[in-house]
């Protein structure tokens, strides 16, 4: 049996009930068997037996109290799998779904989505099982405060900074901000980032996500010659990602014809109005379906997006993983859709994956294509550590800059070798365990 077989068994063995984890690892680790076979010092050195395992993780219970006076609990985590590139750094997601695989597979990921970056930064994760669906804001902060009581001694700015991911935004990060100071005794705001603009957070983390995204999207389409001007988008979610990519996506020149949650989607024909996006989902925080209450032209669907019956160019995924598996896939090719980038972390299983490659279906994994936010997330590490504050354009061109980068690096490691550079998934992958395997060979 091969070296990547070995391991792969390894995984599956001692984690057999870790499902994300395991479809996470074998997607990256089947792409890399040219790097892996081209170099004996792989296997010498053990190199994917360190990949794949965390280096810590803290697991912990997080009591709170609810409005009616009740302590509920939740388990809180946080996975810190790599720091050979500088400290751990990911987001901590808040939502039903999490437990340790979910958050093992983001973090895994994590890990080469900053070594695309260029900057410096570790890969880790977190989270909870709370859902602040449904919840007051007064327990949503009792919650982040229990939450932050058990993991301060755990981060800091050259350690671990986490920032937000699903269910955790600006709001969330001053909660947990003013209690990791509250414990330390201190005012140090470089442990965490997508912190609030008063807090210290950089002008542009809000959209960085999206805008990346499209800043991403726009070179592959570049590359393969041709453009945004007139595409018709279907995006998934309606969350942070989602908004600020249809911004993008509008402003570049395409029409954006949906919006999702995790009841049903919105169609509008003659393209998002995007005020009332956001005034529905970051004002009121209200369900997608309200949309249809304020425009004509829009229709509502219970079910998932990449199974409507409609025509597009390009899709981009921005809820969560898993909502492209083979049958949306097939949809998706049966509606001439072209391109697949994915602004959601592992939004597509590995099976449409696979179909996507035979259908000549140009598709840009997460790692690569939502590494926006995580860019400007590392920007504002700088700046909080060199006490300065960027202006948004200065921000935005930097992250443009990162995500034009991001693209070369995938072309340039299936070039090397000799893989057709449309092939995003090995480019991705190839790329970001070189800069990471090149480091851990060093130690
Ligand atoms: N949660 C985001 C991601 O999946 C951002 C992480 C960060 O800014 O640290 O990359």
């Amino acid at each position: 049996m091969n070296y990547i077989e070995q391991v792969k068994d390894k995984i599956k063995n001692t984690y057999p009930n870790e499902k994300e984890f395991i479809q996470a690892t074998s997607e990256v680790l089947d792409s890399l068997s040219l790097v892996i076979n081209s170099d004996s010092r792989y296997q010498e050195h053990s190199l994917l037996e360190k990949l794949i395992e965390p280096e810590r993780i803290i697991s912990f219970d997080v009591h709170w109290i609810d409005d009616q006076g009740k302590e509920q609990i939740n388990k809180g985590y946080r996975v810190q799998f790599n720091s050979v590139l500088g400290p751990y750094k990911g987001g901590l997601r808040f939502h039903p779904s999490v437990n340790l695989s979910v958050l093992k597979f983001l973090g895994f990921e994590q890990i080469f989505k900053n070594a695309l970056t260029g900057l410096e930064l570790g890969g880790g994760k977190g989270g909870s099982n709370f859902d602040p669906k449904g919840k007051s804001d007064a327990e949503i902060k009792r919650f982040c405060e229990a939450f932050m009581d058990k993991l301060y001694k755990y981060i800091g700015p050259t350690i671990d900074v986490p920032a937000g991911d699903i269910g955790v935004g600006a709001k969330e990060i001053t909660y947990l901000l003013e209690e990791y100071k509250r414990k330390t005794n201190s005012n140090e705001v470089g442990v965490l980032t997508g912190k609030a603009i008063k807090d210290g957070g950089s002008l542009g983390r809000k959209e960085a996500t999206g805008y990346g995204l499209l800043y991403f999207v726009e070179e592959m389409l570049k590359y393969n010659k041709l453009s945004l001007k007139d595409k018709k988008i279907l995006v998934s979610g309606s969350g942070n990602v989602a908004i600020y990519a249809i911004e993008k996506a509008i402003e570049l020149g395409a029409k954006v014809i949906s919006a999702s949650d995790s009841n049903g989607y919105i169609i509008d024909e003659d393209g998002i109005d995007l005020n009332i996006l956001k005034q529905i989902k970051e004002e009121q925080k209200l369900r997608i379906k309200e949309y249809i209450n304020y425009k004509d032209s829009a229709r509502y669907f219970e079910g998932n997006v990449f199974n409507a019956m409609i025509d597009f160019d390009i899709a981009l995924p921005c809820a969560t993983q898993n909502e492209i598996t083979l049958k949306e896939a097939q949809n998706i090719h049966k509606h001439h859709c072209m391109l697949v980038a994915e602004g959601a972390n592992m939004p597509t299983n590995n099976e449409a994956i696979e179909y996507f490659k035979e259908n000549n279906i140009l598709h840009a994994p997460g790692k690569a294509s939502n590494a926006g936010g995580v860019s400007v997330s590392g920007l504002e590490m700088i700046q909080n550590k060199l006490h300065e504050t960027w202006s948004k354009e200065k921000v935005d061109n930097k992250l443009k800059e990162i995500m034009y980068n991001i693209h070369s690096s995938c072309i340039n490691a299936c070039l090397k070798y000799n893989i057709d550079p449309r092939n995003y998934i090995f480019g991705a992958n190839v790329a970001g365990f070189l800069r990471v395997s090149e480091e851990m060979l060093k130690h």
